[in-house]
């Protein structure tokens, strides 16, 4: 299989901090529902035996709907964030192009209503996608990167392994270059760098604006580059694992998904996340495709 390079965008690192930090800055988050699609239940959460492969594509298994996430921040200086992007307008009236044959083999039912594509919510919300300064992408997978297109005034943050992966990998990897392959302002962050340091109990993380009020941290497994992201709202921590965790029940119950990229990196990326947790009681832990756990938030967070 021939893969897709990207060729328009030309992606500089990251010169950290982005500008707008400020001292003790604490952001305002509500979190966008993009979408919806349906899988079974053990690509989700893998099974065992000799049915499992058979199972995790949906045969004889019970099917799962899944909500498609993605997340508005607003810090009191860098201004309005967006992390993930939702789906693209066509996909609205062309659900079957949202993936992939590949893909679609256990992602059906892709249901996306006009006003959950993530610039009609910002518009309902008074706010302008030009206005969008910065979108952090979790990974480049199509329920996360289809409406990239939409935001070409915003500097686009991904990590630098999850960049060469995208780049390298096809529809077989769950990327398709033309969602992200736009010439528009991208920056990567490198989690080898010597500016990554440890925060909570994560190994590698990256302070965006250097006000501690936006991190990423390194969630490698379920793709090369997974970042997760850390906002410090006014009296706790939220967490927005992105697919390092679909569900709850991954991190309850370490009920890791039938496809992993790499599954010792995937498990060490849950420990973290599991450990958090522990740590951080009080924490808002929000996992990347749980309807139940998505049904319980509030519209907004301060
Ligand atoms: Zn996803």
């Amino acid at each position: 299989m021939v893969s897709a390079m990207a060729t328009a965008a030309e992606p500089r690192p990251a010169s950290l901090p982005l500008p707008g930090g400020r001292p003790d800055a604490t952001v305002r988050l509500r979190p966008l529902l993009c979408g919806r699609f349906t899988s079974p239940e053990p690509s989700l959460h893998r099974e065992r035996g000799r049915l499992a492969g058979l199972r995790a594509l949906g045969i004889g298994a019970a099917w799962t709907e899944v909500p498609v996430v993605a997340f508005l921040v607003e810090h009191p200086g860098a201004g309005r964030l967006l992390v993930d992007t939702g789906f693209h307008p066509s996909i609205v009236v062309a659900p079957h192009e949202a993936f992939g044959r590949i893909a679609g083999r256990v992602i059906k039912d892709v249901r996306v209503e006009p006003e959950q594509v993530v610039s009609a919510q910002l518009r309902e919300l008074g706010v302008e996608p030009a206005e969008i300064g910065t979108v952090v992408m979790t990974h480049l997978h199509s329920d996360h990167a289809s409406g990239i297109a939409e935001y070409p005034e915003s500097t686009f943050v991904v990590s630098a392994a999850e960049w060469a992966a995208a780049g390298s990998g096809g529809r077989m990897q769950g990327y398709w270059g033309r969602q992200f392959d736009h010439a528009f302002d991208w920056r990567t962050v490198d989690f080898e760098s010597a500016e990554a340091d440890s925060y909570a109990t994560f190994g590698r993380s990256l302070d965006l604006f250097g006000d501690g009020s936006v991190r990423v941290v390194s969630t490698p497994g379920h793709t090369a580059g997974h970042l997760s992201v850390i906002l410090r709202l006014r009296d706790r921590e939220a967490l927005l694992t992105g697919d390092a965790a679909y569900t709850r029940r991954t991190i309850d119950e370490t009920a890791l998904p039938y496809r992993m990229e790499d599954e010792h990196r995937f498990r060490r990326s849950l420990r973290e996340i599991q450990l958090y947790e522990r740590e951080h009681p009080g924490a808002l832990v929000i996992p990347g495709h749980d309807f139940a756990a998505w049904r319980a938030l509030e519209p907004e967070y301060a």
